[in-house]
């Protein structure tokens, strides 16, 4: 069947592409234009704008923190039927079912789960393949097991160290590598509460740069596209910037990416101390061509942290809001689930909001900052439109400061940045940059021979508005989504990697298993049949 998207303003920044035109598409590819040939079905597109199907790199959308905040939080997520229209997480639709039908409505088409524990791969993936509509992939982690650190301890070889981490990857069917707190979780089974870059870990004596380091290495050697994906320590605390910056540092020449810069970027400024430093960070990042970022902005209203950063959500579990939480110690990195509420009115929220921002607008190459709101730690990812509109307009941004605590904005740069994120800007962040940096070269661009995932938006001057509701939603050449709404049901697979590894590892990973845990190696392994839904699924509309 051909298709063609007729008329639109094709942006394609991947391909310098921005201008009325066509987009034509065949057995889920986009294809050349064919002389002469008439398409089977036409979609008039006259005044609207065409790009590919966003790709979100950082959405915590499924796995067993997901399901401990679930639980933890009955009254935000009531089964569709009955969910209150109020409460943001019921807005947010945290159903798996749900995710899949929200994310497509606004044009997304590939979501990455970014903290998949290797121990609970198999989990995570039978519960993404239930989420319709997307493709999905996941990030697994390493860096406070003891395997690794074991390794570290014992100044194993690098092949060594590669060899565990292509065997975790190919066990858990994962895109790429993810650290959190490297270092942190182990050292807080030793009652350790405050862990920084250069701080060891006592049983071990490997620090957290040590680590960070030897996963960088060994993901670049193996030709993983995706680069290390570090969650750095001190999350959350004032004066935390230097951690940052210490971080990008570190980078040297190889790739990194910093997950959730935002939340790394407080200054100790000001008469409470805490101030945003997004601009002395946003200028690390400007002159570290190695380092790409995520943003994890932070919007006001009730959401909930989870992390596999178990010290600090330990260490934050008294900010709860309402008052209970989990904190799972345990085996590696553990987790800490912490319900939280960002409020207008609150200081430290209004700073970290306009820290986020700044971090978008400062920092110059479009391409190296990404999309998130580290979903749900500092919005749902139901906010993502208001957010494009907010870098979008200088006025919107101005309306929103005058809303919050006038000593908050003294202490950020906000008021005086006039920079405006164009549309073919947007496309970058959303579409290009992040396919290049998960190595999916099979998306987000529209040139002939990439997956026919592609979003057509109204060109209403309400950005908020056009980006929530797309006007049509194609994935894999199939129309999924009329005005916002969902009007076909499919189901994605999840994307992997699979780098080469010396086999011996698998004896070894077997003996340790049998040894440390008296189990199988088996239970890591995510087989074929865990990825994608191989039956028809019964059709349940999108409660909206
Ligand atoms: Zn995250």
């Amino acid at each position: 069947m051909l298709t063609r998207i007729a008329n639109g303003r094709v942006i394609d920044p991947a391909h310098g592409r921005d201008g009325v035109g066509d987009v034509w598409m065949r057995d889920g590819r986009i294809v050349e234009a064919p002389p002469g040939a008439r398409a089977d079905a036409t979609y008039d597109a006259t005044g609207k704008i065409v790009m590919a199907g966003a790709i979100d790199i950082h959405s915590h959308i499924a796995g067993w923190n997901v399901n401990t905040a679930r639980l933890l939080l009955p009254e935000q997520h009531r089964a569709a039927t009955a969910r209150p229209a109020t409460t943001p997480l019921a807005n947010a639709g945290w159903s798996t079912f749900q995710t899949g039908c929200l994310y497509a409505a606004m044009g997304f088409t590939t979501v990455v789960e970014p903290a998949v524990s290797p121990h609970y791969a198999l989990h995570a993936h039978l519960e993404l393949a239930d989420i319709p509509i997307i493709d999905k992939a996941t990030l697994v982690i390493l860096g406070n097991d003891d395997y690794l650190l074991g390794l570290l301890h014992g100044n194993e070889s690098e092949a060594a160290i590669e060899d565990y981490v292509a065997w975790t990857l190919s066990m858990s069917r994962s895109l790429g590598i993810k650290v959190v707190n490297a270092g942190g979780a182990a050292a807080f089974k030793e009652n350790v509460r405050a862990f920084s870059f250069d701080d060891v870990v006592p049983s071990y004596g490997v620090s957290s740069r040590r680590i960070v380091k030897a996963l960088q290495h060994a993901v670049t050697k193996l030709g993983v596209p995706h680069p290390l994906h570090v969650h750095c320590n001190n999350l959350g605390l004032s004066g935390n910037f230097e951690t940052a910056r210490m971080t990008i540092a570190a980078a040297g020449d190889l790739p990194l990416h910093l997950a959730h810069l935002q939340f790394y970027s407080y200054g100790k400024e000001g008469e409470r101390g805490f101030s945003s430093a997004a601009p002395a960070v946003a200028e690390a990042v400007n002159a570290a061509r190695s380092v790409t970022i995520d943003v994890g902005q932070v919007m006001f209203g009730q959401t909930v942290t989870i992390s596999a950063d178990v010290l600090r959500q330990f260490n934050a579990r008294n900010q709860a809001s309402p008052k209970k939480s989990v904190i799972l110690d345990g085996d590696a990195n553990g987790a800490g689930i912490v319900p939280y509420n960002y409020r207008r009115s609150d200081f430290y929220n209004a700073v970290q909001w306009a820290t986020g921002l700044e971090l978008f607008l400062l920092i110059e190459d479009s391409s190296r900052v990404f999309f998130t709101t580290d979903h749900p730690n500092g919005a749902p990812f139901t906010t993502y439109p208001e957010i494009f509109a907010l870098l979008m307009s200088r006025d919107l941004r101005a309306q929103w400061l005058a809303q919050v605590p006038p000593e908050a904005a003294k202490l950020t740069t906000l008021p005086s940045i006039a920079r405006e994120y164009s549309l073919p800007e947007i496309a970058a962040m959303t579409r290009a940059a992040p396919a290049k940096l998960l190595g999916l070269y099979d998306r987000g661009h529209l040139a002939a021979g990439a997956v026919a995932d592609v979003a057509v938006y109204e060109n209403d001057p309400d950005r908020a508005k056009m980006f929530r509701s797309a006007a049509l939603v194609f994935k894999d050449g199939d129309l999924v989504v009329r005005d916002g709404k969902v009007t076909h049901y499919r189901f994605g697979r999840a994307l992997d990697v699979r780098p080469e590894r010396d086999r011996a590892i698998d004896r070894r990973m077997k003996a340790y298993y049998q040894d440390r845990y008296g189990l199988s190696d088996e239970f890591v392994k995510v087989p074929e049949h865990a990825i994608g839904r191989p039956e028809p699924f019964q059709e349940v509309p999108c409660a909206s």
